[in-house]
């Protein structure tokens, strides 16, 4: 591409009467406090201040500014003190809410964890985090009940396995959703390993890209079945075929959910592995620049991509940004679902690999440090975690399968799940969230039980996400069966816990958002003979291949 010609057409953005923060047009100064803190101190200096002064100091000595607001850069969110229900919420303050204990998100970007970063990441969970360790959406540990005494260790032991807590918070790159598969599937077009590990290492920890308008969420898959769910990332690279140019990756952009939904839209290029990272500091740049910073609420980057239309950011990217023009392209064909990877599957070099499903993402120490042993003892490669609540292990013989499959199952692991263990995923929920409304984890643990016993076999899948609040983190718009936490009203007019539901949301093929109808509303405590009677009609009134979204 670096052959390409330099456009010639010099775009015009042009500056509105009232500015949105957008640097980019001059508007330099803060317009919110999220802005100002970032402007007072750069936030990755808040890791220095860790090591260096908060993990000596008590949790109510720490300056608010870092704990509440920098610290995300470094990976902790201060943790939502246990008691409070969603009711009593409403009316505290956010420090209120605090205990003295953070949450803490590992990220591991698509790289594989090895049998040693599998272990360290359990003794962790096991010495401080009071065992927990979540499987995130968006390939992370995340663990809770982290004391700032001891971030400086947990950073070093991480470091030694190579994975990292920086800037898996805060308006940042957050964390990449890289294929589970890459560089081993049979099927696969292309393994984008390497560009995504070259993104990495342009981008995290640098100023450059420290103080975005909000969060920024990258994912990259070489896998036909688009197993990262690209649609709804702020930027996605997803493996194209050029009829002269061969394999290369499109682009897609504006994606996320939230309370106000966008699928990514398609840049419709052809981009060489190379040039990947490239491609993706056009975009981050054009959001850091020209994003929105008035209102956070307005402050990601498919606001800016719905405002401009494709024509004019494509034309932003090269003009501004790349110097050169992007190859055309036709977008690649959408597959009819998205790989979770489920099951055991054999690898292009005949070895095998094994999708297995916890329990919506929630594993602990001891779960880590078993499937340690297992990849040890059998000489796998190691694990890599999926964009659904799941992980993949990787690099077992033939011979082993078997063996190892049921190895999983003794840690608390299947690979042959039911449709409702392997297609559920909750957010975190009010344990430990200070945003929500309700609980989500356990609930959602008490409805897959539920529901496996009433449609123990199911031949048409069926999604369920169950999010704390409306801010979507387990993809609410995007299920078969999402549900949004809130309080809604029980039958004696009472405020519970409850969930508004959307139905017949979807990725990949026909990707749409669950329709929202205001009668569709539930209570926690209903939720099982709601599904129940849902998944009742659809089976009965169905008719020959028609799917749930459908
Ligand atoms: Fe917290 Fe809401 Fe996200 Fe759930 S959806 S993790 S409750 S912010």
């Amino acid at each position: 591409m670096n052959d390409q010609p330099t456009p010639a057409v010099k775009v015009e953005i042009p500056r509105p009467k009232r500015g949105e923060g957008q640097w980019g047009l001059g508007y330099l100064e803060p317009l919110n406090k999220n802005e100002q803190s970032k402007r007072d101190d750069n936030p990755l200096n808040a890791i220095g201040r860790i090591k260096s002064t908060w993990a000596q100091a008590e949790f109510d000595r720490i300056d608010p500014a870092d704990k509440r607001g920098r610290f995300r850069w470094a990976g902790l969110y201060t943790q939502r003190a246990p008691g409070f229900d969603g009711g009593k919420t409403a009316t505290l303050e956010e420090e209120e809410l605090d205990d003295s204990f953070f949450m803490m998100r590992v990220r591991t970007d698509g790289q594989i964890l090895t049998g040693a970063a599998l272990r360290t990441l359990g003794s962790l969970s096991n010495e401080y985090a009071r065992g927990t360790a979540d499987i995130t959406d968006r390939n992370n540990i995340q663990y809770h009940w982290i004391e700032i005494g001891s971030v400086p260790d947990m950073w070093e032991r991480l470091d030694a396995v190579g994975l990292t807590t920086i800037e898996a918070c805060g308006d940042s790159p957050r964390p990449f959703l890289g294929s589970p598969v890459a560089g081993i599937a049979k099927d696969e077009l292309i393994d984008g390993s390497s560009a995504l590990a070259e993104i990495k290492r342009r981008s995290l920890g640098n100023p450059e890209y420290s103080n975005f308008p909000r969060k920024f969420k990258t994912a990259l898959t070489g896998h036909p079945s688009h197993d990262v769910a690209p649609e709804v990332n702020d930027v996605a690279f997803v493996a194209t075929v050029h009829p002269e140019l061969g394999v290369g990756f499109d682009c897609w952009v504006g994606g996320g959910l939230s309370t106000n939904p966008h699928l990514a839209q398609k840049l419709g290029v052809w981009i060489p592995l190379e040039e990947v990272p490239d491609v993706w500091e056009a975009v981050a740049g054009i959001f850091r620049d020209y994003g929105y910073r008035r209102l956070r609420s307005r402050a990601r980057l498919k606001f800016l991509v719905a405002d401009w239309g494709m024509e004019k950011f494509r034309e932003v990217m090269e003009v501004k940004y790349l110097k050169r023009e992007m190859v055309r392209c036709e977008s690649p064909a959408v597959p009819e679902h998205q790989g979770d990877h489920i099951g055991v599957h054999e690898q292009k070099d005949g070895k095998f690999f094994i999708g297995a499903a916890p329990v919506v993402g929630r594993i602990n120490g001891d779960v880590l440090l078993g499937l340690a042993d297992l990849v040890e003892q059998y000489g796998a490669q190691g694990a890599r975690l999926t964009a659904y609540q799941k992980l993949v292990v990787i690099g077992v013989d033939g011979a082993d399968t078997e063996a190892f499959a049921a190895g999983l199952e003794k840690i608390g692991l299947t690979a042959a799940p039911s449709n409702w263990r392997r297609r559920t995923m909750a957010c975190t929920g009010i344990e430990y969230c200070k945003l929500a409304i309700v609980e989500t984890k356990d609930r959602a643990k008490d409805l897959i039980e539920e529901l496996e016993k009433r449609f123990p076999e199911l031949d048409s899948p069926i999604s369920v996400n169950l999010n704390g609040c409306p801010n979507a983190c387990a993809r609410t718009q995007v299920a078969d069966i999402g549900l949004k936490g809130q309080l809604v009203l029980d039958e004696n007019g009472e405020q519970v816990s409850g969930y508004q539901v959307h139905l017949g949301g979807g990725l990949a093929l026909g990707a749409n958002f669950g329709r929202k109808l205001r009668a569709h509303k539930v209570t926690s405590a209903g939720l099982d003979d709601y599904i129940t009677k849902v998944v009742t009609n659809y089976l009965a009134g169905r008719a020959a291949g028609e799917s749930f979204q459908t």
